[in-house]
């Protein structure tokens, strides 16, 4: 077989470097919807030609396009995932690709467009390695993961209840690492209601919210536990009128973030605790807290993927370790759902969202070479059952 691999590789290398470049240099800021259609388009016709037909679906709200294939699967099969908008903007001046070295630099090159290549290119070669089967694959890749899935989530928690596991096309970490565990991510919003006086006047007339968020914030930033996973980090803060004016009003936001549904649901009781209690100046407190992402929590099925990965990388004489990591990704939605994740088996590269971004440019084709090896290990066993 790892003949016959190389030389598909071979004839295909041109064209996949080619496909790359083509939907790097579309803007797919996740605002630009002119943009997105445009890269959608693009993919649809990299798809046709890989005979990967992809379609256009929409969620109930109808805001933007996503695009997928598969969409009459209903169990049985391996979810391909991975989302195809930036955050670079059209004001930015990284707008297209450019190759130094051995890298090749451009906005999305590592989060994720080369994703959405090693994904497409993988299934193609699958076909051509198992000409008479229908292979169990669907495939969903969206256009609003940056602004955290807003639209695609119910697509995402919908189509994707049969996976037999799913596999994000997320960059892998600089040294290769896929992602095994992600943090789960909660936002809270403090509003803290005082009482405005004259501080030169009569400033006991007053209640202050800003000391008041001073206490708040030292009770909150003490649920820290860094080694356990979890994160409360106090990372705005706006409040006051004026030099001479008591505080009335403050706001405070928080990055909350956990490993695990259970450690979430101990830290949430705790800080409901902390806004519940009265400060010791009295101001009223109101607060929003929820969250944006569950955690991607390592099981034992998605364990066993995750070492079969690694083990085939090997085989190829890469080396290629698992890492957890506190930033989020769709994989999160699906191990919330129960469908074993591995993440970041998409091409290797840095610098993500920002204009230093790069990715290797060997890994685009060594990272699909591991994943038709991975995924033709699970087939044939799949085929054998
Ligand atoms: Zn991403």
């Amino acid at each position: 077989m790892k003949n016959h691999i190389d030389d598909i590789f071979k004839k295909l290398k041109p064209q996949i470097y080619d496909d790359f470049r083509s939907i790097v240099n579309i803007n797919s800021f996740s605002s630009n919807m002119d943009g997105i259609e445009k890269v959608s388009s693009k993919l649809v016709e990299i798809g046709e030609k890989l005979d990967i037909p992809l379609k256009r679906v929409y969620s109930s709200k109808k805001t933007r396009p996503h695009l997928m294939y598969g969409q009459d699967k209903e169990k049985d099969y391996f979810a391909f995932i991975g989302h195809f908008d930036t955050v670079h903007s059209l004001l930015s001046d990284f707008q297209t690709m450019e190759e130094a070295g051995d890298l090749l630099k451009g906005p999305g090159t590592n989060d994720m467009k080369s994703g959405l290549i090693v994904s497409l290119y993988s299934f193609y070669i699958l076909k051509k390695l198992y000409p008479n089967r229908d292979l169990p694959f669907k495939v969903f890749f969206n256009s609003d993961e940056e602004l955290g899935s807003i639209d695609s989530q119910e697509i995402i928690e919908n189509q994707f209840k049969g996976a037999l596991g799913a596999f994000i096309f997320e960059p892998g970490r600089p040294n290769g690492e896929i992602v095994t565990q992600r943090k789960g991510i909660a936002g809270l919003n403090i509003e803290i209601i005082g009482k405005p006086a004259h501080s030169g006047v009569e400033p006991w007339e007053g209640t202050n919210s800003i000391l008041a968020a001073c206490e708040i914030i030292q009770k909150l930033e003490a649920l820290n536990d860094y080694e356990k996973g979890i994160i409360v980090g106090c990372n705005e803060i706006n409040g006051g009128v004026a030099r001479n004016v008591v505080p009335a009003y403050t706001k405070i936001v928080v990055d909350v973030r956990f490993a695990t549904t259970t450690q979430q649901k101990q830290l949430f009781k705790d800080i409901k605790n902390i806004l519940n209690s009265k400060t010791s100046v009295g101001a009223e407190i109101k607060y929003d807290l929820y969250v944006n992402r569950p955690p991607l929590e390592k099981t034992k099925e998605s364990e066993r993927l995750a070492n079969l990965y690694m083990k085939t990388a090997k085989e190829l004489g890469i080396n290629c370790e698992e890492i957890a990591t506190g930033g989020g990704s769709d994989g999160n939605f699906l191990s919330a759902i129960g469908i074993p994740v591995v993440d970041g088996v998409g091409a290797v590269g840095n610098n993500s969202h920002t204009k230093k971004e790069f990715i290797y440019k060997e890994s685009l084709i060594y990272r699909i070479k591991i994943f038709v090896l991975f995924m033709s290990k699970l087939l044939n066993k799949k085929f054998k059952e």
